[in-house]
């Protein structure tokens, strides 16, 4: 039996590209694609030439995230066109190819591996100093067929985004293990919305009804805080008060010998920015969070 033609053609594509980094998380929800966009912008913002690879078919809010919604995949002799934020920035995401977002969702696995595969080996880069891939979250068979595509191509290695809930870790270590058992390095772990996990789960507001009953306020607080006053909700977050340095993904990390790059706080406005399609680094009010994610993209 031959060589696979599949991996033939992913191998001879991915010859232009000079650094490949996979962002992987244990589950949905813990900001990996937010992680990805701005990892993209930042290194976009330091005169590299970026590719942001989006084979989250799970929810691809890639395009989003780049304001780049509603644009459409060209193909050309080459193979599929990015779509470019910049002339330094390409983006290819299965969002591109749905009429609607929540389409993916329902696809499975062979149809999701078959559009994996095509993505690595017919999208047309050209030269690539980076090559960032927002994978699913989870570790499924996709993930298997991923790493060896990309293993075949040599991938610098994987990026694990977490948050500091404790199942969340938990979910981190299982993608620890995995990235060990397929033999993939891990780059290091970071830990997103720092802050915010344990400001929920320490803070309790409770008010008294007429009856004298205690009712449990906390999360309409909290709710109310988001909509009406996020720069107090940020600060809040941002404060050491919450910010337990003996756990979290810094502790897992030591146990588990792998590298801490850092916490990035819950910052409203990065989520206004993700929101907008816009990079944390160009706009002042990302107070919290860019710095975070500068010292972070630095250290890789
Ligand atoms: P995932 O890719 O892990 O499913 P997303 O990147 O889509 O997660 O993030 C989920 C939501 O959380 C998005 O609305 C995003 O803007 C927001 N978010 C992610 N990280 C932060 C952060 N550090 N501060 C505030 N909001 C964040």
């Amino acid at each position: 039996k031959g060589p696979d033609p599949d991996l033939v053609s992913i191998v001879e594509r991915m010859a232009t590209v000079k650094h490949k980094i996979l962002v992987l998380s244990g589950k949905g929800g813990v900001g990996k694609s937010t992680f990805s966009a701005q990892l993209s912008f930042a290194l976009a913002a330091m005169d590299f030439q970026v590719g942001l690879l989006d084979i989250d078919i799970c929810g691809p809010s890639i395009p989003k995230m780049l304001g780049l919604e509603g644009q459409e995949i060209h193909q050309s002799n080459l193979g599929w066109s990015p779509v470019y934020v910049e002339s330094n920035l390409g983006v290819m995401s299965i969002g591109f190819m749905l009429p609607h977002p929540d389409e993916a969702v329902i696809w499975r696995g062979p149809r999701k591996n078959g559009i994996i595969k095509q993505f690595l080996k017919d999208v047309y880069w050209g030269e690539l100093d980076f090559l960032v891939v927002d994978a699913p979250p989870g570790t499924s068979d996709e993930h298997i067929s991923i790493v060896q595509f990309l293993q075949a191509t040599g991938i610098d290695g994987a990026i694990i985004v977490t948050t500091p809930q404790q199942v969340s870790l938990i979910d981190v270590r299982k993608e620890v293990n995995f990235c060990k058992k397929v033999g993939l390095p891990v780059l290091g772990v970071v830990e997103n919305m720092s802050g915010l996990c344990q400001l929920l789960s320490e803070l309790k507001f409770i008010s008294m009804t007429d009856s004298g009953e205690q009712k449990d306020m906390t999360e309409w607080v909290i709710e109310s805080m988001i909509e009406k006053a996020p720069e107090m909700l940020s600060f809040i977050a941002f404060s050491e008060v919450f910010d337990s340095s003996a756990g979290g993904g810094a502790k897992m990390c030591s146990d588990m010998g792998v590298s801490f790059l850092g916490k990035v706080p819950l910052d409203p406005q990065l989520c206004k920015a993700a929101e907008e399609g816009r990079s944390c680094f160009d706009d002042s009010k990302c107070l919290l969070s860019a710095p975070a994610l500068k010292t972070i993209v630095e250290k890789l």
